[in-house]
């Protein structure tokens, strides 16, 4: 899959329309290759159908051609004897020959009925056993008369050709014999007329179908009898030609073709009575002998048609939920490259916590961040308590257990982490339970890390800039009010006093104007300084501006104490400063107010000191001014106080 792929976000529909597409031509060129092996498959199993059936027709033809030679022979064997009998009643006692006729074919018993014709050896009608013939016909042009009378000699048996029998005026096929005297010489024909249909009879005991055909076929190919479901007869004494056999071929065999007579396309079986000049062939249509196998080729066409549809279907499904697969891992690699990129592009490191076997999997970057000897560690409750801040352990466990049994949605905690050469780092996780058991209980988290040292750093910056002086680092008038109210709802808790010193470098415009702005910043630190180290840490020491400061004294007994600290910081500040390689010399004056004496908030306390400190710059400067306590009670005073300033 292109990369283009995995980062393009395609609309919705267009997705569907590229899945169904790709799903179809996968499919398409599946079944092109599968059908043809399955209808191969049906049209070989359906050929062998057909050879079964060919080898079965062939079978079946074949040995009922030899049964129907059998039967033929049999047939030509009794009208021979009956020929033979006859002609030799017919030499002995011609005056009685009619009657003997009669009686023969009474005792055949209408099985076989022979109209008896004899000639002399002119080929005239001597005799005949039709009722009413006509004496003195000529039948010397007929078949079997003309041939003894002209062929070749002796006694031999001759089967003529189906016609109309000039006697009998029937359709018959005539067996002939010569009459022959004591020196062998010929002087007469004894024939015998015998209806086709009687070499047929066997048809109806067949069973091959209703297309099936038999026939009695001389050599020569004259037809002598040929029966079929609808017709029998009809056909008698036609030439047939092309017989795929020949009186060498042999006793018999198989031969396939289409008839020459109603174009039926058979199997073929065929028998030789050789002695005869005879042979029979026994046909079954193919359609016939294809018939009892039609259910089975049927099959094959449903089953076939079904392995299709199964094969599409499956085929389809299969296609389907593979591509369902493939676009799933596409996705999840694009959503994964999708975080990898953002996390890299925040810097972010990945972490990965399984509760079962308490290992925590690290990314590379997750584990610079943390400063970690793997990307594999043991961790756990006690492993975190170990190498995180003390300060910050609570919150980030009581965030932890908030996501674990549920009450929070996700884990994001902000703390310190011990790196490997002792140094504290800051770090945000943030982690979210990614699988839970069936009870609910959290099986494994993973999350991001973070490094926000940078980020605390310059936090921390900010929030001392915006609380303290620049050029003293003293607390400036934002964070000193904080202080004082602080203070303020301490000492008012617990019934103490308070004191703020307030005080303003004298004439330090003048330093200003002798050494220079410079050395009057450098001064105003200075005096910062050495103040700091005047006072106890409790104390808050503050610049309000300019030449301002302020110093605030949490607990003490009463305005005495605080007047003390001030006359100390006096004392300090009259000391000399060296500053910038000038000696220079201040003063100041100082201002003092006593909570509860003087006031009760912190704006009312620090003017107090104000005004203090003001009455002693009056005073001439260089001195320490205690607010005075007023008889009233301190809110009483407020008002007074104000209108003074
Ligand atoms: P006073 O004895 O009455 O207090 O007079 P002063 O000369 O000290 O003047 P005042 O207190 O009225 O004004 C304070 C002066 O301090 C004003 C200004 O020139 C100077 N000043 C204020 N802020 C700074 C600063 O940040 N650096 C320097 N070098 N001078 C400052
Ligand atoms: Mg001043």
């Amino acid at each position: 899959m292109p990369h283009r792929t995995i980062l393009s976000m395609r609309p919705l529909r267009d997705a569907g329309a590229y899945f169904r597409s790709t799903v179809l031509r996968r499919l398409a060129l599946f079944l092109a290759v599968a059908l043809p092996l399955v209808w191969l498959f049906v049209a070989h199993e359906r050929g062998q159908l057909v050879q079964i059936a060919r080898d079965e027709s062939n079978r079946n033809v074949r040995n009922l051609a030899h049964a129907f030679a059998e039967e033929v022979r049999s047939s030509i064997v009794t009208i021979d004897l009956s020929l033979s009998q006859l002609r030799l009643s017919w030499q002995r006692n011609p005056e009685q020959f009619g009657a003997i006729v009669s009686e023969l074919n009474a005792h055949l018993q209408g099985r076989l009925h022979l109209n008896v014709v004899v000639t002399d050896a002119d080929g005239q009608l001597v005799f005949s056993s039709i009722a009413g013939a006509a004496e003195h016909i000529d039948l010397k042009d007929r078949e079997p008369v003309h041939t003894h009378l002209t062929g070749v000699p002796g006694d031999r048996l001759f089967i003529g050709k189906p016609r109309t029998g000039r006697v009998s005026g029937e359709w018959e096929v005539q067996f002939s014999r010569p009459i022959l005297d004591g020196d062998g010489k010929l002087v007469g024909v004894i024939v015998a007329g015998v209806a086709p249909t009687y070499f047929s009879r066997f048809y109806h005991s067949i069973d091959l179908g209703g297309s099936a055909s038999i026939a009695l076929v001389r050599n020569d190919g004259i037809v002598v009898a040929r029966t079929t479901r609808d017709l029998t007869m009809r056909d008698s004494g036609k030439l047939l030609t092309g017989y795929p056999y020949s009186p060498d071929s042999g006793p018999g065999g198989n031969f396939q073709r289409a008839s020459r007579m109603d174009g039926v396309e058979r199997y073929y079986g065929w028998s030789a009575l050789a002695d005869y000049g005879l042979l029979v062939t026994v046909g079954q249509s193919i359609a016939d002998a294809n018939a009892r196998y039609v259910q089975q080729s049927e099959l094959l066409v449903y089953t076939g048609a079904a392995v299709s549809l199964l094969l599409a279907l499956t085929g389809w499904a299969a296609l389907a939920a593979a591509d369902h697969r493939r676009r799933g891992v596409v996705s999840l690699a694009a959503a994964e490259a999708r975080w990898k990129l953002a996390l890299n592009a925040t810097g972010e490191g990945v972490w990965d916590y399984s509760f079962d076997s308490g290992l925590v999997t690290l990314s590379p970057s997750a584990q610079g961040i943390v400063d970690a000897e793997s990307t594999l560690l043991p961790f756990d409750r006690t492993v975190f308590t170990g190498m995180s801040h003390a300060e910050d352990v609570p919150a980030v466990l009581h965030a932890l257990d908030a996501h674990l049994n549920g009450t929070a949605p996700d884990y994001t905690a902000q703390y310190r982490t011990r790196l490997r050469n002792g140094n504290w780092r800051w770090i945000l996780a943030r982690g979210q339970v990614a699988e839970r058991d069936a009870a609910g209980r959290p099986l494994r988290i993973v999350g991001t890390v973070a490094d926000i040292d940078a980020r605390k750093m310059q936090e921390e910056q900010i929030r001392h800039l915006a609380h303290h002086d620049i050029l003293t680092g003293l607390p400036n008038r934002l964070l000193f009010g904080d202080r004082l109210r602080q203070a303020l709802l301490a000492a008012q808790r617990e019934e103490h006093k308070l004191a703020l010193i307030f005080f303003d470098l004298d004439k330090f415009k003048p330093v200003n104007d002798s050494y220079g702005h410079a050395v009057g910043d450098v001064l105003l630190q200075q005096v910062a300084t050495r103040l700091r180290t005047t006072l106890r840490a409790s104390d808050t020491l503050a610049r309000l501006g300019g030449d301002e400061f302020v110093v605030l004294l949490p607990r003490v007994s009463g305005a005495g104490d605080a007047k003390k600290v001030a006359e100390d910081i006096l004392r300090e500040l009259n000391r000399p400063f060296m500053t910038e390689g000038f000696t220079v010399h201040i003063s100041a004056s100082l201002g003092v107010a006593v909570y509860p004496d003087g006031a009760l908030d912190a704006d009312s306390l620090l003017r107090c000191a104000d005004t203090a400190m003001y009455e002693a710059k009056l005073l001439g400067r260089g001195r320490v001014g205690v607010h005075a306590v007023a008889e009233r009670s301190p809110l009483e005073l407020l008002p007074t106080e104000r209108d003074a300033a």
